[in-house]
């Protein structure tokens, strides 16, 4: 089997190097086994994110040039706001300047102390920032999403049963919210099909809850249900996008995912009240409302970015480039997370490294492993990145412990995804020679992008 054919052509290249073995060892050690410390310089294929990685188009650099850097009333954040209308049907659009940035005005204005917010599964960033003004996050996701072996077409759906019972524990004032991520990250990249976001919006106009969207990676998950649901199959995409957010009263969005540009965010909604109290607040933390912390020039490309990332053709290649990988895997036997997600194969360290415990972190462990065996560089997604429990401070282990080997956009050929998956099943060969890890330094927030680890003998 070969990869998906490419619909562009390259015009510029990025030379990159393979570091030698000795260096490669040398170097995972001084990041503290951990791959967010490495350098770049020294990393062959980079896999750690999908986020602001993507290849631009000559389309968005041409773009690029045609940035508005007015302080006040950039001809650029109009197009954006337009191409939001257009693209995802959201009536009022304020700029952040990534989408933690849109997170962070969006939920301190609607989560008060003591507060719930029910969401399929969290993120990190988006826990961070409920947290902050006194809220706390539940995850409301279906069982089978904690499954990796689960072949579920929509393990990002919600489960009626679990928000019902928050709802009754809690009380309905008591939730802040409900939120709801597209192609859910922490999952496997794992989408939510239309038919549970109609119901989950006749469910909370019963109880008067907002809908509040991770719409970060809507376009890809908006592929899904085109894929898989019934009645989608030739429904353009950008139809199947405008339907998902009329079930939602707001979005908060990183840009740096599917509108394939390298920084931006906004949050944007249907809800005039939303929309005033955030743009009020925007300027104190972001930049004025018609920039929120993006350069013109990047308002354009993220204008562009969000129509190019809707199109059938581009996400089709997509998804099936992220696939191509995951089937090389699958084929000899290397447990992953399935099916297969949209901008990443996750590798289950729980099976791939069953002689660890978990407070060696198998994760963590498995990502420096792959780094040492071929400069590739991937991403804890388990107990690290979950934290501690915000009221015990105790570690939490969360059911899955996975290594993220995300796909940047257009970024990468399918010869790259082969030599990533030949230097996987290379360790897989040899696994049970992999020793653990021991945490010797952790940071307060988000520890996954700081913590320092050991080897263990
Ligand atoms: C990346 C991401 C965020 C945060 O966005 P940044 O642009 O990195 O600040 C929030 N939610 C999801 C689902 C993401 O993937």
């Amino acid at each position: 089997m070969n990869g998906p054919a490419e619909p562009f052509k390259i015009k510029v290249v990025e030379p990159v190097n393979l570091p030698s073995e000795q260096r490669r060892k040398e170097a995972i050690r001084e990041a503290g086994y951990n791959t967010f410390l490495l350098l770049s310089d020294d990393v062959y294929i980079d896999l750690l994110t999908d986020s602001g990685t993507a290849a631009m188009s000559d389309n968005q650099w041409a773009g690029m040039m045609l940035g508005d850097e007015a302080y006040a009333g950039s001809k650029n954040f109009y197009h954006l706001d337009q191409a939001i209308k257009d693209v995802l049907g959201y009536n009022y659009t304020v700029p952040t300047h990534q989408g933690r940035g849109a997170e962070h005005l969006m939920y301190s204005y609607l989560v008060k102390p003591g507060q719930i917010v029910p969401r399929n599964m969290y993120f990190t960033t988006s826990k961070v920032h409920v947290e902050l003004p006194g809220g706390k996050m539940v995850d409301t996701i279906i069982d089978e999403a904690h499954d990796p072996e689960s072949t579920h077409p929509f393990k990002g759906n919600v489960d009626f049963k679990k928000l019902q019972g928050f709802i009754d524990t809690y009380g309905a004032d008591k939730i802040a919210f409900v939120n709801v991520e597209m192609d859910v990250n922490m999952a496997g990249g794992q989408p939510v099909s239309m038919e549970n976001l109609r119901k989950l919006r006749e469910f909370c106009d019963d109880y008067k809850l907002k809908i509040i969207f991770d719409a970060t990676r809507s376009s890809e998950n908006a592929y899904f249900i085109r894929e898989r649901e019934k009645g989608y199959e030739s429904t353009p995409i950008i139809e199947i996008l405008r339907e998902m957010m009329s079930y939602s009263d707001g979005c908060i969005y990183s840009s740096k995912k599917d509108c394939l540009v390298n920084i931006g965010g906004f949050l944007a909604t249907h809800d005039k009240e939303i929309f005033e109290a955030t743009r009020s607040m925007v300027v104190v933390y972001e930049g004025l409302h018609t920039y929120g912390g993006m350069a013109g020039r990047d308002m354009e490309a993220v204008a562009r970015g969000l129509r190019e990332g809707a199109q059938y053709e581009y996400l089709k290649y997509r998804i099936n480039q992220v696939r191509y990988l995951g089937e090389l895997l699958i084929k000899v036997g290397v447990p992953i997370v399935r099916p297969i997600g949209g901008h990443a194969v996750f590798l289950n360290a729980l099976k791939f490294l069953p002689h660890l415990p978990r407070d060696q972190w198998p994760a963590q462990t498995l990502a420096g492993a792959i780094y040492e065996d071929s400069a590739v560089r991937t991403m804890e997604r388990g107990a690290i990145s979950k934290g501690r429990d915000s009221e015990t401070g105790e570690n939490i282990f969360p059911k899955l412990e996975l290594v993220r080997l995300t796909i940047p956009r257009r970024v990468y050929t399918n010869t790259h995804m082969e030599y990533t998956a030949e230097s996987v099943i290379n360790l897989y060969g040899k696994r049970n020679e992999i020793n653990g890890l021991k945490m010797v330094y952790e940071p307060k927030y988000l520890r996954f992008f700081q913590a320092r680890f050991e080897k263990l003998e």
